[in-house]
């Protein structure tokens, strides 16, 4: 079967290699059917992600079809069914996990970042991992994991309906974040550098969107809040420059949710954070809402297939990271089909 595997910086190698063979008890062998190319993935690509480390087949928004389920399983899925698949796989005995947060697990494996991803034809995972979502097409299937990163940072910040809440990157995650804080009535201000990614978010709710390389966002947010601030920001940009506003803007009693990954060290006022007794939360993958993203893909699906921008075959993949490097605006969620 072939692959696409990334060798190194800014390269993706395509290959032929083995059947991966029979499932195991407790395991599902996978035709994979379409996997999400997201901003990591490009970071990962180009080394600019922290997490970056070659060789890497990559793929970690993935959809697929049961092929075969492993011996002696007993349970509601079948062969056949596509499913949503969650790409974590967390040791289960760690402080975390035995907290019941599994997401942040210290040894955290995930599919196309830590282990070989779905940018290929098949692939065995837990059968835990599969969530059926035959009413959706692949592609929206596989924008399931994206929507459960957005999911996630909402859950965290404990949002509530008719909450004022600013979004810093209107990207794909932002883009996530939009989507799952729309579902809790949220309303919504948007920030971004790109102008097209600013139309998106404005076509898809936000009653603002910001461009802060033209205009102050800071002084449109405390007008947009009549000088309350906003009662939620999310970090979706990974900038530490943008870190440090969205502790600034945020209202008194508010919540920050830092989603987005770098190297930055950022310095944090103390007296900011005591002050305004300020709730600064990290959010990484999702702990058990899986399944909560598959029915917000659902309720929100033409917005979701409004997200999916451009297609690719897998021996197109070197070309479609490429594309998504060059092309930020018009790039939000790229999709590789693979198989039927
Ligand atoms: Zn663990």
């Amino acid at each position: 079967m072939r692959q696409a595997v990334t060798t190194a910086v800014r390269r993706v190698e395509l290959s032929d290699i083995r059947e991966p063979g029979d499932p195991g008890p407790g395991e599902a062998l996978l035709e994979i059917a379409a996997v999400g190319i997201c901003g990591s993935d490009i970071g990962m690509w180009a080394a600019t992600d922290p997490y970056a480390a070659f060789p890497i087949r990559q793929g970690h928004e993935f959809s697929a079809r049961i092929a075969a389920l492993g011996a002696g399983y007993q349970g509601p899925l079948r062969v056949g069914q596509l499913c949503a698949v969650e790409p974590l796989l967390p040791d289960h005995t760690c402080i975390a996990c035995r907290r019941g947060h599994p997401n942040c697990c210290r040894n955290l494996r995930v599919y196309g970042a830590h282990l070989d991803g779905a940018l290929t034809e098949r692939l065995i995972v837990p059968v835990e991992n599969l969530f059926p979502a035959d009413d959706l097409t692949p592609e929206l299937a596989a924008f399931v994991e994206p929507i459960s990163i957005g999911l996630q940072m909402v859950t965290r910040s404990g949002l509530a309906a008719g909450d004022q809440a600013v979004i810093f990157g209107a990207g794909p995650i932002g883009q996530a974040v939009q989507v799952a804080a729309a579902d809790r009535g949220a309303r919504l201000l948007s920030v971004d550098v790109v102008p097209g990614r600013l139309d998106r978010a404005l076509a898809n709710g936000a009653e603002l969107a910001v461009n802060s390389r033209a205009d102050d966002p800071a002084a449109r947010i405390a007008a947009w809040t009549d000088g309350d601030g906003p009662a939620v920001v999310f970090e979706a940009t990974g900038v530490g420059a943008v870190f440090r506003t969205a502790i600034d803007v945020v209202a008194h009693s508010g919540t920050v949710v830092v989603a987005g990954t770098s190297n930055d060290d950022v310095p944090i006022p103390s007296l900011t954070l005591v002050r305004k007794e300020m709730n600064l939360l990290g959010s990484r993958n999702n702990a058990g809402v899986f399944g909560q993203a598959v029915d917000v893909v659902r309720r929100y699906r033409e917005r979701c297939e409004s997200l999916i921008t451009q297609r690719y075959t897998l021996d197109r993949v070197p070309e479609a990271m490429a594309f998504g490097e060059a092309n930020p605006a018009s790039a939000n969620k790229m999709m590789v089909l693979i198989g039927r």
